[in-house]
């Protein structure tokens, strides 16, 4: 398709994200009319070629396809809600991160209102988007994640369709950055605990980025014992694990830095421990992790 025949499309919220996915249906041609709830986001696009309309609902009426992506859910209810009759009988993309049981609630309510809806979650920062190191995850009817891949290509020339279930890209989004955030607040527990001990965050770095090199290995690792329900603990026991934690919460105390989540993981692994798997791999964590049913 050459960039004069490329479909109109709308961006709905004009945060870091937004505006990097409006930049990227302009780079790709395609005719982009944007809305904003404050309106002078929408400045630079503008210069850029960009429509700007006055309300969401305008906005909406652009074209056959709207992206939204804004902070969370409540603000994307808010958006539809007043654009719901301008929306009905055309396809809305949300991109906007949030629980696995909001994005099925909002694909009930577009449901009810004769939308057609196609939920994602970004994986990436602002900077990929529209390049190769793009990573856009789509669950909802594979019917509309076909007819509208040419344009969401624009985004993420490689996206990914993960199912039916509306609510499936959002559930792999929160485990994705339950592990990224994990790792972010133990990467600055690390540096903390390092300057305490007169090491700088500088020197600790390139140790750090090995420790970070051990991870992918594990994730492999780790998802094949607990996809097999077998843990052998061969190279690493759990109770070896817990010696392991202790002392880094000994020497957190020791010099006055919060030990809050790493005495959580203490408890997890002890569990696993007192359930009678302390030969087994730590992997063995993830079933202990599970501390109650939820209720329905
Ligand atoms: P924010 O999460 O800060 O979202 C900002 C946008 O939300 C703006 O358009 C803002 O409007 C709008 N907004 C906030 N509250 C309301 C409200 N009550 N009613 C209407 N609009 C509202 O910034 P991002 O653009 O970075 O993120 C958007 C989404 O993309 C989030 O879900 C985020 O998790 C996800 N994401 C972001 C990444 C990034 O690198 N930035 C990476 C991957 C995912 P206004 O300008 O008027 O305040």
């Amino acid at each position: 398709m050459s960039a004069a025949n490329r479909t109109p499309v709308t961006v709905l919220g004009l945060g870091p994200m937004g505006q990097a996915l409006a930049r990227a249906f302009l780079a790709a041609g395609h005719p982009t009319t944007v809305w904003n709830r404050t309106a002078s986001k929408a400045d630079r696009l503008v210069a850029d070629g960009a429509i700007l309309a006055p309300t969401a609902a305008d906005a909406a009426l652009a074209g056959d396809l709207a992206v939204i992506c804004v902070i969370d859910a409540g603000a994307v209810r808010s958006i539809v809600e007043q654009a719901a009759d301008a929306l009905r009988g055309r396809t809305l993309v949300n991109l906007t991160a949030d629980t696995p049981e909001r994005a099925r609630e909002l694909a009930a309510w577009a449901g009810e209102h004769g939308i057609d809806y196609l939920p994602g979650a970004i994986m990436t920062p602002t900077s990929s988007i529209g390049n190769e190191a793009a990573s856009i995850l789509y669950s909802g009817p594979e019917e509309l994640f076909r007819r509208h891949r040419p344009a969401l290509a624009a985004l993420d020339a490689s996206a990914t369709y993960l199912g039916a279930d509306p609510g499936r890209a959002a559930a792999h989004e929160v485990a994705l950055l339950d592990l990224f955030w994990s790792s972010v607040s133990g990467l600055m527990h690390a540096y903390a605990l390092a300057r305490a001990e007169n090491i700088t965050a500088g020197e600790l770095a390139p140790f750090a980025k090995g420790i970070g090199d051990l991870i992918p290995i594990m994730i492999d690792e780790f998802a094949s014992h607990i996809d097999s329900g077998e843990y052998p603990g061969d190279e690493s026991t759990t109770v070896s694990t817990l010696a392991g934690v202790e002392h880094v919460i000994e020497a957190s105390e020791a010099r006055g830095i919060d030990t809050a989540a790493l005495t959580a993981i203490r408890a997890s692994v002890q569990r696993v421990i007192d359930s009678g798997h302390g030969e087994d791999s730590i992997a063995r964590l993830s079933d202990a992790l599970r501390v109650a049913v939820p209720a329905g």
